[in-house]
């Protein structure tokens, strides 16, 4: 084997066009050359990745010519070409990885899981377990913090919930369930959530659809009984109430935008702060805020505890061999 360079060929899926090869071709650092190729030795593999070490430390036979792309072996890898090209990408521009400010596609974080679970790159999973944990936090005081414009990762718009929320279950890494599961239900309404079951179901684990649709209903008959039970009679007005007959109108009229609010907004009622809740109606005082306030954010505590079971997150067929905290969890079986 020619150790100075050496080409890789990756496997493209069967619907798509006849198998095309990547030459791993280095120039100045950049990814350059032909058809996305970088040019790269075996050493940088090797020095990366303790399985491309060993398969280059493997005396080879002589190649035969037909196996050579100019001068050099060609490796046969079973991974598609995109995150061969992905791959290739982050390992010859790492900049790209630790520049904080800037997110990283949900197509490179899958890749950066997949590839570094299979060829050993430990530093690429725990780069993107880090970048999945800080936007999808397993406490709830970080995830009240964390809502808003995701900032350290990127995708399309209409898919983004969706692929985190696979490529989780795919990678087992179980923390960040929860957090995606109620962002799922929050940004999508249920048109979308039928849509998206139906184009997808050849992909879709079978227990995914009813155990995230289970989950959306539990949350949304639990807000009458945790984060909104001060509606309940007697607790607003409270005894120090100083506006009594407006505290009471303006608790009727916030039960009555319960009854009349979408599914997905019903969810953000149940984890979301007091702060953003948005309630619209004439003003309670300041002795029913503060009861109103204290019994929200108990019940809100209440709900998140709950989260796991609510969509079935602690199905032991789930949780398996998942050791997320050494980053090296057991991908599902999808
Ligand atoms: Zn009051």
């Amino acid at each position: 084997m020619r150790r100075s360079s050496c080409h890789l060929r990756g496997l493209y899926q069967p619907a798509r066009p006849p198998l095309r090869e990547v030459l791993v071709r280095r120039r100045q650092h950049r990814i350059s050359g032909r058809e996305h190729a970088v040019q790269s030795p075996p050493s940088f593999l090797s020095s990366q990745s303790p399985i491309f070490r060993d398969m280059f430390s493997i005396p080879q036979p002589p190649a035969a010519d037909d196996t050579m792309v100019e001068g050099c072996i060609v490796v046969h890898l079973q991974d598609t070409m995109k995150d061969i090209q992905n791959l290739l990408e982050l390992l010859y521009d790492t900049w790209s990885v630790h520049k904080f400010h800037k997110p990283l596609h949900v197509s490179m974080l899958r890749t950066m899981l997949r590839m570094s679970r299979k060829y050993g790159f430990k530093h690429l999973r725990q780069e993107a377990i880090n970048r999945l944990r800080m936007e999808f936090p397993s406490t709830l005081r970080e995830f009240g913090e964390s809502l808003g414009e995701y900032r350290f990762i990127d995708g399309e718009v209409d898919e983004i919930e969706f692929s985190v929320m696979l490529l989780a279950r795919e990678q087992g890494i179980k923390s960040i369930l929860p957090a995606i599961y109620v962002y799922v239900c929050v940004n999508r309404h249920s048109e979308d959530l039928e849509k998206y079951f139906v184009e997808n179901r050849h992909i879709l684990p079978v227990d995914l659809p009813i155990s995230l649709l289970l989950g959306r209903d539990r949350i949304t008959r639990a807000v009458a009984t945790t984060t909104f039970r001060w509606l309940n009679k007697g607790t607003v007005p409270c005894k120090e109430c100083t506006i009594p007959a407006v505290c009471a109108a303006t608790a009727r009229m916030i039960s009555m935008q319960l009854l009349e609010m979408p599914t997905a907004n019903l969810v953000q009622r149940a984890v979301f702060p007091w702060d953003r809740q948005r309630l619209e109606g004439a003003p309670l005082c300041a002795k029913c805020v503060a009861t109103a306030k204290e019994v929200f954010e108990n019940g809100r505590k209440v709900v998140w505890e709950r989260i796991p079971d609510y969509f079935g997150l602690n199905d032991p067929a789930l949780a398996g061999d998942w050791d997320e905290d050494e980053g090296e969890a057991e991908p599902e079986k999808l």
